[in-house]
């Protein structure tokens, strides 16, 4: 088992440093772990946010342990140099389509909710969100117009991208409660009207999983006024951008949720995969030991579900974190005064504890 750790720009080393604590834990046997430069720290070493090492050394691996990247003193880089551009590039090389984000509540923690408790206690659904394609891809640009200049970007899937992301999301869906949400807007856009009915043939092959379909609006409403009905939902890159920032947002603190994008690429053990927080590098609060490393161990937990079929060794992890957060142990943004390390440690002792 090979995993490509690159914990890249500020709090990403930090976290990372608390999650590869918790797989020393676990004593998992053939692990190697191969450490690479990624973000602005790749560009001072190496004259690129991702060099080509770093980028064989994730090809090479069965999965990706990503930190964050981002640099304040990037920022006048031109874009190709930008940190920002390295987990871009990393999806698209790595053919990593499918990015999942799981919300849950925490117990104990509704109040970080902006939602009532009872609807925040209630959360617990995976956003799958199309990667690769969308308006984010398609052909863009400027041209003059009647109204001055205008802009312009090309929305569109096509039957296949449909296919391999719903099959993903079908696939998630059986592992969970069996229900998948289709999320289009296939009332005025074309693009939506050939996924939905993509979406409609393949659920033959999941006579399983309850499906239905809703437009973003709609979506976008019910997140807010009953999240408690969502099992798994399946969009668009655009949709999905917005849908799973705002699910995130009904869970409460940025520091405690992880993130999974995936391919069709499987390895001996799984699916090969990229993992982070969904947190980004936090330069405001780098190097003083202020960062919540709970999305960087959680992202180690789906690390070792999906791509290294641990699944006890995840479940285990999980229900560390969950009592480490259900005691008095907590970050600063969580209203408390621990540490990044007292925080790693605390999950450790709950590990311990977990036969
Ligand atoms: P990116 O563009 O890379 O997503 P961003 O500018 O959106 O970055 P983040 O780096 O995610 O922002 O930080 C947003 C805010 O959340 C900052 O104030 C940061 O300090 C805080 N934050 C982010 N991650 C954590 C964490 N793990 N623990 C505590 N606070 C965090
Ligand atoms: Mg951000």
């Amino acid at each position: 088992m090979k995993i490509a750790v690159l914990p890249g720009d500020g709090i990403g080393p930090e976290v990372t440093r608390e999650a590869l604590k918790v797989l020393d834990a676990l004593a998992l046997p053939q692990l190697t772990l191969f450490e690479g430069d990624v973000g602005g720290i790749a560009y001072k070493r190496h004259g690129h946010p991702l060099p080509a090492e770093t980028l064989e050394m994730a090809r090479a691996a069965d999965a990706v342990l990503f930190g964050a990247v981002g640099d304040p003193e990037c920022d006048t880089l031109p874009r190709e140099y930008r940190p920002e551009q390295a987990i871009l590039g990393l999806r698209s090389e790595l053919g990593l389509f499918a990015n999942l984000r799981p919300a849950a509540g925490f117990p104990g923690l509704e109040d970080l909710s902006p939602l009532k408790p009872e609807l925040a206690r209630g959360i617990d659904l995976l956003v799958v969100r199309e990667l690769n394609g969308d308006v984010y891809f398609g052909d863009k640009g400027e041209r003059d117009s009647a109204g001055g200049r205008e802009g312009w970007d090309d929305m569109s899937y096509n039957e296949a991208e449909v296919r391999r992301i719903a099959h993903s999301a079908f696939r998630a869906a059986q592992k969970r409660r069996k229900k998948l949400t289709s999320v289009d807007k296939a009332n005025v856009l074309e693009t939506s009207r050939i996924w939905r009915e993509t979406v409609i043939e393949l659920a033959g092959e999941y006579p399983d999983v309850e499906l239905d379909h809703m437009y973003v609006d709609n979506a976008a409403m019910q997140l807010v006024r009953s999240p408690g009905q969502f099992d798994v939902i399946v969009t668009g890159n655009l949709f999905g951008d917005i849908l799973s920032d705002q699910a995130s947002a009904c869970v409460g603190s940025i520091g405690l949720l992880a993130s999974a994008s995936l391919g069709e690429r499987t390895t001996e053990f799984g699916t090969f995969g990229l993992y982070e927080p969904i947190h980004g590098s936090a330069p405001d609060i780098a190097g003083q030991g202020k960062a919540n490393p709970v999305a960087a161990i959680l992202s180690l937990a789906m690390l070792l579900r999906h791509s290294l079929g641990r699944d006890a060794d995840a479940n285990r992890i999980e229900r560390a974190v969950a009592a480490s957060l259900s005691s008095e142990i907590r970050g600063a943004d969580l209203g408390g005064s621990a540490s990044t390390q007292e925080i790693g440690d605390a999950i450790l002792r709950h590990l311990q504890a977990i036969a």
